[in-house]
């Protein structure tokens, strides 16, 4: 058996759209689980809709993820340029093949490949064996000289020596147009695995570049975990089989298979992608978290942190299992590093429900200044034997000293919150709130 290579070929003329990594993904899935080689090659031959940008956000968002090619830009590789753009000599190579044994021709002014008139026989890793015949004649070069998708697309695989061609189920119907032409230069036909579409989050209708959530780019910038967004959309149209979801990327590859890979499409679930991110940021190692939450924390909010990096390091770690995503937890530690924190309005309706909130709060000021240590064992103990000689839950002191220490009905765990903000700190807000 020749060794797998498999490639991912992108148009680049537009964003990296979802569909597109998912499609890199299973490539750079596959080759992994063979030991295979992973070859990028950027099909620009329709040059007016390239952009040089579109191909750094594409290989951007690629070595965001992890998807690591092993021939293409940026590396060497013995199979010249990976750029369509780039191999015009080699294309007009192959149209004269064709011409010597007559199966292409000109009119018009286009080059027509010219077709077998024999059903062919489409042997599909996920969907089957599809019977097509093709009855009319194409072209392969336009009238201004331009070879045409089909003829390159085909011409690049056999040149690269591509085993398995996985692509978007978008191309089943031009596969036969491929067969021919593969049959035609009598090259051996790669095994094709086409893969179910993403469904937008609503409704029929495949997931399009506008679509909330269809950029790789956005989740970039929201500081989404890579790590999540892969194991995500590994889910997107395959299945483990062990009702597992969540798995680390090692994992995936030894599993992932043709088997796996479902025929219906599958549906963008923007809830269920994000639920992914948290479960990984809550099991990031701390030293990652710590960076990633202070990268989140300078480049996405006004928050000055302190020279004090013992003290960022412990609130960062005392947040990280409440934690949902980057994007939110600078709001969520904001108050740690700011005395003028703000006081939320739907956390004061909660806290101010019932009963008498400030007298509860100056009753445990009393407590808490009189504490010579303050970890969170004393400060709890402080706090229960107070709510048991006056009769009431505890609950009603914690939620107002957490209110008038944060802002925030909602947090951390308040024990350790008030050890890490610290005694002083915490008698002067909770007098200044008293006060105000
Ligand atoms: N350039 C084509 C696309 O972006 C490639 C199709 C294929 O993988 O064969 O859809």
């Amino acid at each position: 058996m020749s060794k797998t290579r498999v490639r991912f070929a992108p148009s680049p003329t537009g964003f990296f759209h979802i569909g597109s990594a998912r499609t890199a993904l299973f490539n750079w899935l596959y080759a992994r689980h063979t030991g295979g080689t992973f070859v990028l090659r950027i099909e620009d031959t329709d040059d007016e809709r390239n952009r040089v940008e579109y191909l750094n956000i594409l290989k951007d968002g690629m070595k965001w993820l992890g998807l690591d090619w092993d021939e293409g830009p940026d590396v060497g590789g013995d199979f010249g340029p990976y750029f369509q753009s780039q191999r015009a000599d080699i294309y007009r190579q192959y149209l004269e093949i064709l011409r010597k044994k007559g199966r292409a021709y000109d009119k018009d002014g286009a080059v027509f490949f010219k077709v077998s008139g024999e059903t062919q026989i489409l042997h599909d890793a996920v969907y089957g064996d599809v019977a097509r015949m093709e009855e009319k004649d194409f072209p392969i070069f336009r009238s201004n000289g331009t070879p045409v998708f089909h003829f390159v697309n085909v011409v690049d695989d056999i040149c690269m020596q591509i085993t398995n061609v996985i692509r978007g189920q978008d191309h089943l119907t031009n596969t036969n147009k491929h067969i021919e032409l593969f049959k035609a230069f009598d090259a051996p036909m790669p095994q094709f695995a086409h893969i179910p579409l993403i469904l937008k989050s609503e409704g029929q209708g495949k997931m399009s570049k506008r679509d909330r959530g269809a950029l790789i780019e956005e989740y970039q910038q929201k500081n989404y975990l890579p790590e999540a967004v892969r194991n995500y959309l590994c889910m997107l149209g395959w299945n483990p089989k062990n009702d597992r979801e969540i798995m680390p990327i090692g994992e995936i590859i030894a599993l992932f298979d043709f088997h796996g890979i479902v025929k219906s499409n599958a549906r963008f679930d923007e809830r269920k992608m994000s639920h992914f991110n948290t479960e990984y940021l809550r099991a990031l190692a701390p030293d990652k978290f710590v960076a990633m939450a202070r990268r989140a924390i300078e480049t996405e909010s006004d928050i000055k942190l302190p020279e004090d990096s013992a003290y960022v390091e412990k609130v960062f770690l005392l947040c990280q299992p409440k934690a949902a995503n980057l994007e939110c937890f600078p709001s969520m530690v904001e108050f740690f590093f700011n005395d003028a924190y703000k006081f939320d309005a739907a956390a004061r309706e909660k806290v101010y429900k019932k009963g008498n909130p400030d007298e509860r709060l100056a009753q445990v000021f009393e407590v808490l200044k009189s504490l010579e240590s303050f970890d969170h064992d004393s400060i709890y103990s402080a706090i229960s034997a107070l709510a048991e000689k006056n009769g009431v839950k505890i609950t009603e002191y914690m939620q107002i000293l957490r209110y008038s220490v944060s802002g925030l009905a909602g947090g951390p765990d308040l024990m350790p919150m008030l050890e890490v903000l610290g005694k002083s700190k915490v008698c002067e807000r909770v007098e200044a709130y008293l006060k105000r």
